[in-house]
């Protein structure tokens, strides 16, 4: 009997002991030795990719797929064009990208809002669960998931984005700018409305700079050029680093090689090449993994220098 007892005792603090341990386990992230850590990347599905980076994980939703069409390119002569799409064209997406931190989910970009939601639900989360949509910029392929009918599709989300983008968006009459962009303008302003209050407008910082913090570990970073507001964000956790750089690259197969190559969708094609080769040196001299939103599935990989001024791509395994 006695015996009975102090074995009872024993697995009593075993197992204070344990709850007290997992608590512990839970706060600092830390696995314990000889447990089975977690696998950086994970294929989720066919359209959802999942990267590690520190205590977040940072998740690509592919909303679209498609091969592009090279007559966009601005500055890709005969030759390029030969040695680098060959088939005369490229492969493109159009994607979104879900961080998960401990505390919230983080939205970048919105696509069209066509497989936005069901990629999140393969995820477990819920459009209601989303603490903020961070935009890129205010291109249609960008902000279409925003709304439906005046209603916000993340009713409980702040939307940010950046002042020169809302100035270039929303703080110019649609009447006054020519009659073919007219429709993106309108759409713009339709898409932050249902939002009211809870938009939030920052100034980005810089690559290298503390400034444009939004979140813990979360920074927004200047790449103007393909809007004139054109953000991307770093995300930074445990010492390990992720930048989601947006639409600083749409035909990956060339601009990344030759980054010059802009496209004429650039509000400013001249500035979009300056932030895309200063980006690329930025993040390769810094491994600096990085994420896009028309790179192709994983959407995210690590950039290398292979001679002066081009580059290469790795994709996340
Ligand atoms: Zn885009």
């Amino acid at each position: 009997m006695k015996q009975w007892i102090a074995g009872g005792i024993m697995l009593l603090v075993l197992g204070m002991y344990g709850t007290v341990f997992a608590g512990g386990r839970k706060e600092s992230k830390v696995p314990p030795s000889g447990a089975v850590s977690k696998p950086k990347t994970q294929a989720v599905s066919e359209n959802v990719f999942t990267y590690t980076v520190g205590d977040y994980e940072v998740s690509l939703l592919v909303e679209n797929r498609s091969q592009g069409n090279p007559s966009i390119l601005i500055g890709a002569d005969e030759e390029m064009l030969k040695k680098y799409l060959p088939n005369g064209t490229y492969a493109t997406e159009v994607n979104t990208f879900l961080i998960r931190t401990p505390e919230l989910n983080i939205l970048v970009d919105t696509g069209f809002g066509a497989t936005l939601f069901q990629n999140m639900q393969t995820l477990g989360v819920k459009p209601e669960e989303v603490d903020a949509v961070l935009l890129t910029h205010m291109h249609g392929d960008h902000i279409g998931g925003l709304q439906r009918d005046g209603k916000p599709l993340f009713p409980g989300a702040a939307v940010y984005l950046s002042e020169q983008e809302k100035a270039y968006w929303i703080d110019t009459d649609p009447a006054t700018v020519p009659e073919q962009q007219q429709r993106s303008f309108i759409s713009a302003r339709a898409a932050l409305e249902p939002y009211g209050e809870s938009v939030v407008v920052f100034t980005p910082g810089t690559t290298g700079a503390s400034s444009g913090e939004l979140f813990p570990g979360i920074t927004a970073i200047a790449a103007f050029g393909h809007t004139p507001g054109h953000t991307a964000y770093m995300v930074n956790s445990g010492g390990e680093r992720l930048l989601i750089w947006g639409d600083l690259v749409h035909a990956m197969e060339i601009q990344i090689p030759v980054p010059d190559v802009s496209i004429s969708f650039d509000t400013d094609p001249v500035m979009a090449a300056a932030s895309r080769k200063a980006i690329l040196e930025y993040v390769s001299a810094n491994r600096i993994p990085v994420a896009g939103m028309h790179l192709v599935y994983p959407a995210i990989g690590t950039i290398a220098a292979v001679s002066e001024g081009s580059y290469q791509f790795t994709p996340a395994e």
